[in-house]
C-alpha cells in the first residue's frame, strides 16, 4: 500500500509499505478515504519534532471505512465510516473521564514520532487505529468526508480555544492568523455571539476567506494591527485573542492586541518560541494566557451536531485536493504558503 513517510528535513516520500495488521485486541484497521495535511505537519517537515524516526508514516487528520477489528473492539463495526481523533486515549482513566485526554497514560498522537507515542499516521491507504472504540467516531450518511474530517483535529482545536478561554456573548474577539485553525476559530467564535470577530494576517486572500465567514479583516502588511484595531473598535482592545499561528511574531501581536484583563488562547503549535513580554508586565496587565491542545474526543459529538445543523461549515477552508501521489508536491506548496488546506483522496 502507499503511505506518506518522513525521511528527513524537507524530505517526505510516497512509499510502498506493508499493510498494517491488528496487534492489540482493541485495534481497528481503517481503510483511509480522505486525509489532510495539518499545519503542524510542517513542523515535522522542517525537522523540528524530536525523536521522529525516518520512515515514519505521517498524518493525524483522516477519515475512512473500517476494514477489520480486533476481538476486544465492542462498538466500531467493519464497513462503517469513521473520523479518527488526532490522538488515542483510553477513555476510562480519571484524566479521560475529566475530559483531559492529554493526561491519559495511553495518549498517543498519530504520525508524530516516538515522543508522542510512536504511532504510524493516516496519510496512507490503511492505518492501524488503537483503542478504536474511543479513537474513532462514526460519521452519519448526511456528512461527506470533507465535512467530517476536521472534527478530529483542527476544528476541535479552534472550538477548544473558544471554550477554554471563556469567549462570551458581547466580547471583542481577535483571531491572529487566517490559516486553517484561524479560519475555523472565526467560525467557532461566532457561536458565542461576540460583538465582533477581527482576524489579523499578512495575506489578503486568507483575510478575504475569513471575511466571507463573518470576520472583520486586519491586514498587518498594510497597517499596524494594534492601531487598526483601536480605530475599528473606537479605542477598545480585545477581550479574547486566539493566537493561531505559532511563531514569535504572532505571539507579539497577540500580546499587543489584548486589552487589560484580556484572555489569550495559544492555539498555534509553538515549538521553542519565547514569550513576547515579561511575566511582570503580563501580570500588571492582568492577562490570562492559556495553552490550548485540541480535545476532539471531548467535543466531537457537539461539533458534529453543529455541522449537521449548518452552524459550522469547516469544509469551506479546503483550497486544494490531490491524490496521494501528489503529496510530496502538496507539502512543498503548503510550505511556501501557496495553499491553505489540502486534502488527499484515496
Ligand atoms: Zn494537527
Ligand atoms: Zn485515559
Amino acid at each position: 500500500m502507499k503511505a506518506v513517510r518522513w525521511h528527513g528535513v524537507h524530505d517526505v516520500r510516497v512509499d510502498d509499505v506493508a499493510k498494517p495488521e491488528i496487534i492489540d485486541p482493541e485495534d481497528a484497521i481503517l481503510r483511509v478515504t480522505t486525509a489532510a495535511i495539518c499545519g503542524s505537519d510542517l513542523h515535522l517537515y522542517h525537522g523540528k519534532v524530536p525523536k521522529l524516526r525516518p520512515g515514519t508514516t505521517i498524518g493525524h487528520e483522516f477519515v475512512g471505512v473500517v476494514d477489520a477489528v480486533g476481538p476486544g473492539v465492542r462498538s466500531v463495526e467493519p464497513g462503517q465510516r469513521y473520523v479518527a481523533s488526532m490522538a488515542t486515549a483510553c477513555g476510562r482513566c480519571s484524566a479521560c473521564i475529566a475530559g483531559t485526554h492529554m493526561g491519559c497514560g495511553r495518549y498517543a498522537l498519530f504520525g508524530y514520532g516516538d515522543l508522542f507515542g510512536g504511532l504510524d499516521g493516516g496519510q496512507a491507504e490503511y492505518v492501524r487505529v488503537p483503542i478504536a472504540d474511543v479513537t474513532l467516531s462514526p460519521i452519519s450518511d448526511g456528512l461527506s468526508d470533507e465535512q467530517a474530517i476536521f472534527v478530529g483535529d483542527i476544528l476541535s482545536t479552534a472550538y477548544t480555544s473558544c471554550d477554554e478561554i471563556g469567549l462570551e456573548h458581547g466580547d471583542i474577539a481577535v483571531v491572529v492568523g487566517a490559516g486553517p485553525v484561524g479560519q475555523l476559530a472565526v467560525q467557532c467564535a461566532q457561536l458565542s455571539t461576540p460583538s465582533a470577530v477581527y482576524v489579523v494576517d499578512l495575506v489578503e486572500e486568507r483575510l478575504q476567506q475569513a471575511a466571507a465567514t463573518g470576520a472583520v479583516p486586519i491586514n498587518a502588511a498594510e497597517s499596524d494591527p494594534r492601531k487598526r484595531l483601536l480605530e475599528l473598535t473606537g479605542g477598545r482592545r480585545a477581550d479574547v485573542v486566539i493566537e493561531a499561528v505559532g511563531n514569535a511574531k504572532s505571539l507579539e501581536t497577540a500580546w499587543k492586541l489584548a486589552g487589560t484583563s484580556g484572555r489569550i488562547a495559544l492555539a498555534g503549535f509553538l515549538v521553542d518560541e519565547p514569550f513576547p513580554d515579561s511575566a511582570g508586565r503580563t501580570w500588571l496587565r492582568n492577562l490570562t494566557v492559556r495553552t490550548i491542545v485540541g480535545q476532539p474526543i471531548k467535543y466531537r459529538d457537539r461539533l458534529t451536531r453543529l455541522i449537521e445543523a449548518g452552524k459550522l461549515a469547516p469544509e469551506g477552508i479546503i483550497t486544494d485536493r490531490v491524490p496521494i501521489d501528489g503529496a510530496v508536491d502538496a507539502y512543498k506548496r503548503l510550505d511556501r504558503r501557496e495553499i491553505v488546506k489540502v486534502v488527499m483522496s484515496f
